[in-house]
């Protein structure tokens, strides 16, 4: 029998093969989003704490009430909102399946989706599995973007649902409060659902603040809106995210997750919700961190021929190799990772027709010592491929 594959596109993605590439070329690993120091230590006592009492059996389908009623706590700092933990808070296994959960909850056979082009790649195989297609619309270079005029004139009888993400994974650019008026005034007399991809609420940039579809009345009547406690706590391996909803469509949401992965590891969810009880804004500094963060990295490549371009928010920084090489993305990639032992994210899987482009994306996520050391790496690299100048 040939097995017929429902993905015939797919294949490993391309952090996953970035990081695989690092190993095996003994390189600095630059690319995959995810820190490189320590947790809070108090956080990590927390779970100790919760898994010595015997928190170890199944958590509730939709995720313990101690973290839930935390995350309403948090999501009222932050947006001045009220959740409610029993009908609008679902805890997920990261921002991933939240997406994916909404994704199937959102759209079926025949329905088109609407997503930003360059996409996080676990949008378009989710909408497919859902027998749907997606429809990109591009983000705008050089800033990327957001073009309403374009999604206007995608949108037609069978779009049900348009899935934006801001600050945006891998642009690193910043949905305004304009945008969020703009998409509304797009959806107002259709039945499409938005989905907010906003793992990177608290990573903002040079004063900007957040736009959360939460705090727009329109937008939240017709939301899933996603996070992720692996942005917040630098902890991306707990893989703990949570999606918002109004009652009526976290009630389909629910229905996904629990034969998806029907609860999240119960003492993480615990320690999660002991330490955000005992420290509610642990992650207030996050803004700052991070932008000290890219300014270190951008200030050493600048001028080196590897150009950090402008960055508004998100975890990472792209770089432009244009006056270095003529290659397409993931041959410079990999010659990065051979060459100068530092490995990088190439930005055309994030398109479904990639233009050419030389972009590069860097984490900032990393311990200070090793934002240095790649961007040495990085530097020497370029004076070599440049040639005496
Ligand atoms: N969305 C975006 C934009 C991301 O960058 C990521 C991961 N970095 C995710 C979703 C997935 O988050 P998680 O690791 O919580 O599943
Ligand atoms: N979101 C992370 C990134 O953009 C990667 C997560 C993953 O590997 N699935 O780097």
């Amino acid at each position: 029998m040939r097995f017929i594959s429902k993905l015939p596109q797919v294949g490993t993605t391309i952090f996953t093969v970035m990081s695989r590439r690092a190993i095996e070329e003994n390189a600095l690993n630059i690319g995959q989003g995810f820190p490189d120091y320590a947790i809070d230590p108090r956080l990590a006592d927390a779970l100790m704490e919760v898994i010595g009492e015997g928190r170890n059996q199944y958590a509730p389908m939709e995720g313990t009430i101690e973290l839930r009623e935390q995350i309403s706590n948090k999501l009222n700092l932050s947006y001045r909102q009220r959740f409610d933990p029993h009908t609008e808070i679902t805890v997920t296994c990261g921002a991933t399946e939240a997406l994916y959960d909404a994704i199937q909850a959102a759209v079926g056979p025949g329905d088109e989706a609407i997503i930003f082009d360059p996409a996080y790649d676990s949008y378009e195989p989710a909408v497919r599995l859902a027998g749907a297609h997606c429809v990109r619309v591009a983000l705008k270079p050089p800033a990327f973007r957001f073009d309403w005029d374009e999604v206007r004139g995608a949108l037609n009888d069978r779009t049900k649902l348009i899935i934006i993400n801001s600050p945006q994974n891998p642009s690193c650019s910043v949905a305004g409060a304009s945008d969020l008026d703009e998409l509304a005034a797009c959806i107002r007399d259709r039945a499409i659902t938005v989905i907010a991809d906003e793992v990177y609420e608290h990573v903002l940039f040079d004063g900007r603040r957040h736009q959360s579809v939460l705090a727009h009345p329109e937008l939240r009547e017709r939301s899933y809106t996603v996070f992720s406690f692996g942005k917040t706590l630098h902890a991306t391996g707990w893989r703990v995210g949570y999606c918002i909803a109004p009652p009526e469509m976290t009630r389909e949401l629910r229905k996904v997750h629990q034969f998806n992965t029907f609860s999240i590891a119960s003492p993480l969810q615990h320690a999660i919700a002991r330490y955000l009880s005992a420290y509610p804004d642990a992650w207030q500094g996050l803004s700052a961190f991070f932008e000290a963060k890219r300014d270190l990295l951008a200030g050493l490549l600048k001028g080196s021929g590897l150009e950090p371009l402008p960055a508004a928010g998100t975890y990472f920084q792209l770089v432009d190799y244009g006056s270095i090489s003529e290659a397409d993305d993931l041959q410079f990639a990999d010659r990065l990772i051979r060459e100068a032992k530092v490995a990088t994210i190439p930005l055309s899987p994030f398109y479904a027709k990639p233009p050419h482009m030389t972009l590069v994306r860097l984490c900032i996520a990393k311990r200070d010592e090793t934002l240095r050391e790649a961007a040495l790496r990085l530097c020497s690299f370029a004076q070599r491929a440049q040639g005496p100048r």
